[in-house]
C-alpha cells in the first residue's frame, strides 16, 4: 500500500481570508473611485441622470430658504439655450474646494486688466469703469495698465478678422504677468475665436490664471443695429457680465446649472442679455471661500457701482439683497 499525499484544494476566492494585501488593494480602489470617479452632467437637450438629480438635491439643500430668496432655479426641464447643447458637471462648493486653484497671497492679489490692440478714449473710460466694477465684484484690488498690440498676424492666429483667443494668452498675456498679479485679464476690440466655436465673447483659463473677452460683440454697431439711446449703458452692462463670469473661470468656478446666475453659460447676446449679473448663492459662496470676500462690503461696493452707472434693475436687486444678508449674517454670528 502506498500513501499518496493529498493535495491542497485551493480555496474559492470569497472564501479566502482577507489579507493585509487584499484590504490595502480594496481601499486603494475605493479611494481611487471616491476621487476619479467621473461627475454626473446635465443639459445637452437630455434629462437630468439620478445621480445628478441628487448632487443637485444636495447642493440646494445647503442653501437655507432666507438665503435663496431673491434668485431663480434653473428648471430642468426648460433649461435655456446654452444648457440645451451643452453638457455641463454640476459643481458643488465641495467639488470647488477639492480643486487646485488660484488664491489671493498677500504679494499677488490684483487682478490686472490689461487693454490688447488699440483702444480710444471711449474705451478708456469703460475700461476704469471695468476696474472699479472688478474691485466690488471680486473684492480685490484691481488695475489698468498701459495698452499692449495684438499679436502679429502670421499663421492660423487670424481666421478672417478674428484673433485665436488662446494664442492672445499663451503670446501676449502669460509673458507679461505682473510679480503682483493674480488674474491677468486681457481686453480687447478684436473679434475671438476658439478651436470648435465660429467665435467666443471670452476665454478664462484656471491653468494659465489669464482670460481675455472681446468688446466687439457687445456693441450694436457689430450687427448693424441702429445706435439707441441706452447703448452705452447696455455695453457697460454687458462688459461688466462677460468680465465678471470669464475671471470667475480664471479662478477655477465652473459653469453654473443651479440658478440664474452670472455663471451660466450662454451662446448668444441675447441669452447673455437676459442672464443676472449677480452670483446665486453656490456661486458666492465659493468666491467668499477662495478670496475671504466679506459678503456685505462686496455687496455695498457693487450697489455703489450699480446707482453711479444709473444700473437701476441691478442696483434694486442689490439693495434687497444687501438687508437680507446682513439678516444672514447676525443670525450667523449669533448662533
Ligand atoms: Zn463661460
Ligand atoms: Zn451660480
Amino acid at each position: 500500500l502506498k500513501l499518496v499525499p493529498k493535495k491542497p484544494v485551493p480555496r474559492p476566492f470569497l472564501k479566502r481570508p482577507l489579507t493585509w494585501a487584499n484590504v490595502l488593494l480594496l481601499a486603494g480602489l475605493a479611494t481611487f473611485w471616491l476621487f476619479f470617479r467621473p461627475l454626473p452632467t446635465v443639459g445637452g437637450g437630455e434629462p437630468d441622470s439620478a445621480a445628478a438629480t441628487a448632487l443637485k438635491a444636495r447642493v440646494y439643500a445647503a442653501v437655507s430658504r432666507q438665503d435663496e430668496v431673491g434668485f431663480r432655479r434653473i428648471d430642468p426641464a426648460n433649461p435655456g439655450g446654452w444648457l440645451l447643447s451643452f453638457r455641463e458637471a454640476p459643481q458643488s462648493l465641495e467639488t470647488y474646494q477639492s480643486q487646485s486653484l488660484i488664491r489671493p497671497t498677500p504679494a499677488r492679489r490684483t487682478i490686472v486688466l490689461q487693454p490688447v490692440g488699440a483702444m480710444s478714449a471711449a474705451d478708456a473710460l469703460l475700461l476704469e469703469k471695468l476696474r472699479a466694477y472688478t474691485e466690488g465684484f471680486f473684492g480685490l484690488p484691481a488695475r489698468v495698465v498701459p495698452q499692449i498690440p495684438l499679436p502679429a498676424a502670421q499663421g492660423d492666429i487670424l481666421r478672417g478678422n478674428q484673433f485665436h483667443a488662446g494664442r492672445i494668452l499663451s503670446e501676449v498675456l502669460q509673458p507679461r504677468v505682473a510679480p503682483d498679479a493674480m488674474v491677468t485679464f486681457g481686453i480687447t476690440n478684436a473679434d475671438l475665436w476658439s478651436e470648435e466655436l465660429s467665435f467666443v465673447f471670452g476665454v478664462g483659463d484656471d491653468k494659465s490664471v489669464t482670460g481675455v473677452m472681446s468688446l466687439a460683440r457687445l456693441r450694436p454697431s457689430f450687427w448693424h443695429a441702429k445706435p439707441a439711446p441706452d447703448g452705452e449703458a447696455r455695453v457697460l452692462r454687458r462688459a461688466c457680465r462677460l468680465l465678471s463670469h470669464e475671471v470667475g473661470h480664471v479662478l477655477g468656478m465652473w459653469h453654473c446649472v443651479f440658478y440664474k446666475c452670472v455663471m451660466n453659460g450662454s451662446n448668444s447676446l441675447l441669452e447673455a442679455d437676459a442672464q443676472p449679473l449677480h452670483l446665486c448663492p453656490v456661486c458666492h459662496r465659493k468666491l467668499a471661500w477662495n478670496t475671504g470676500a466679506d459678503g456685505s462690503r462686496r455687496y455695498s461696493q457693487l450697489l455703489g457701482f450699480y446707482r453711479a452707472h444709473r444700473m437701476n434693475p441691478e442696483a434694486e436687486w442689490m439693495q434687497a439683497r444687501l438687508e437680507r444678508w446682513k439678516k444672514i449674517a447676525a443670525r450667523v454670528q449669533t448662533r
